[in-house]
């Protein structure tokens, strides 16, 4: 059986900098150490964290709990508030968020303040697009996630053309960002389109449409709350019929995979490389 790896599969630049920060301060600090959030959407990484003493906050109340420790923000960022509370409180942060989405946060908060209305294409349930809500003005920033909602976008009022800033979120899938510029060009706005999707994420779906493409089984690896993991899953499905979507090497079910002759194996940026490996191993060994 010919195996096919994605070069692009596991932890993206901005996670690996992220779980980085927080295994450092977990051992050099002499503080206790706190995530505001799981620091990633994997269940084995975080477990492995608590173990190394490193709790997590989940609403920004409780930051109140971490005076006197030191509070790490995750890859996806947060909003405005949470630096606010943090500062107010005397509470001592690390930002780990990504310098990617970072920049998104400055984008929308200068054309907010140049006077555009800000329009995100993102998923809204998403902490990194709630964090990025909140660098707008809440009456003039939206989110938008289909195509639907773009066709019910409003037109823009007034004599002069409205401006309007469109950023996405920075997992969002590439091909549906035009689809949705393109409905939303045809508004009548005087638009300033920001194409704020991460590299990585572009070639980690390149690579795994490529790969499924050309493979009789697919095999993607992240775990259920990765929203990149899932992006990927539903890219190597429409490539190829036979994908697979685990969170770890026990959830495979090898007898699935007998009769191709060929396997992919992607994952998303918050799967750890050793996951990646034993699956990769545990095919190769069994065939
Ligand atoms: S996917 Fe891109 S934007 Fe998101 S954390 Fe990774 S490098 Fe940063």
């Amino acid at each position: 059986m010919e195996i096919k790896q994605a070069k692009s599969a596991g932890f993206c630049f901005g996670v690996k900098r992220a779980v980085d920060t927080v295994y450092e301060a977990a051992k050099e600090q002499d503080v206790p150490v706190y995530t505001y959030g799981p620091i990633i959407h994997n269940a084995e990484v975080v477990q492995d964290l608590s173990e190394k003493g490193v709790a997590i906050v989940a609403e920004k109340e409780d930051l109140l709990r971490c005076k006197g420790g030191l509070v790490i923000i995750r890859s996806h960022g947060v909003g405005r508030e949470i630096y606010d509370f943090l500062k107010q409180h005397d509470i001592s942060y690390l930002d780990a968020t990504c310098p990617f989405v970072l920049k998104i946060h400055r984008l929308v908060e200068k054309y907010t303040a140049e006077g555009y209305r800000i329009l995100i294409f993102g998923d809204k349930s998403h902490p990194e697009v709630a964090g990025i809500c909140t660098w707008g003005e809440v009456r003039r920033t939206d989110v938008l996630e289909s195509m639907e909602e773009a066709e019910n976008f409003p037109i823009s009022k007034g004599n002069e053309p409205e401006k309007l800033c469109v950023v996405a979120q920075t997992t969002f899938h590439n091909k549906k960002f035009q689809e949705l510029v393109a409905i939303i060009s045809e508004k009548g706005y005087d638009i300033i389109v920001i194409n704020t999707i991460c590299n990585a994420t572009q070639e980690r779906q390149s690579e795994a449409k490529e790969i499924a493409s050309a493979v009789e089984a697919m095999i993607v690896i992240g775990d259920t709350k990765s929203s990149n993991t899932r992006k990927l899953y539903e890219i190597s499905k429409k490539e190829c019929k036979y994908t697979y979507y685990i969170q770890k090497a026990k959830d495979l079910d090898l007898t699935k995979l007998k009769s191709a002759k060929s396997v992919g194996i992607t994952a998303g940026a918050s799967t750890p490389n050793n996951i990646i490996e034993e699956v990769q191993n545990n095919v190769r060994n069994e065939f």
